[in-house]
């Protein structure tokens, strides 16, 4: 299979699930290219020792808009953004751009578990 570029961000109440759900796909995930915001990196490689991610700054400090700058350059496959939709964040005209760029160049955007394991099994060849 090809090796993708994957971008795995969550907002801090989110974190947890996203953890959860790499865990679940760690194999699948780890043969592929992973980059994560700051504090989310940090988190899923707690949580999956051995997991390789490239990690850019925090989201509020601009990691949201290196992400997009990749899209934007034709370096990201997929994005995996798991956000917080009942909290306001202080960095919600990036958690905005990100989502807008996204759509603008088509990449696949997955906000919740159940489409990011709908894309992953999809990717796996096991729907
Ligand atoms: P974080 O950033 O992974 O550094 O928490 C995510 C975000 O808030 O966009």
């Amino acid at each position: 299979m090809t090796r993708l570029r994957i971008a795995l961000v969550a907002h801090d109440v989110k974190k947890p699930e996203l953890a959860d759900w790499v865990a679940e796909h760690a194999t699948f995930l780890s043969r592929h290219e992973l980059v994560a915001t700051g504090t989310t990196g940090r988190t899923l490689m707690d949580r999956v020792p051995g997991l390789t991610i490239e990690r850019v700054k925090s989201g509020p400090l601009g990691g949201d808009q290196q992400i997009g700058a990749r899209i934007v350059e034709g370096a990201l496959d997929l994005l995996v953004f798991f956000w917080d939709p009942l909290t306001a964040q202080p960095h919600e005209p990036d958690v905005r751009a990100l989502l807008r760029i996204a759509q603008v160049y088509d990449i696949p955007v997955a906000c919740s578990r159940a489409t990011a394991s709908l894309i992953v099994r999809g990717l796996a060849g096991d729907p």
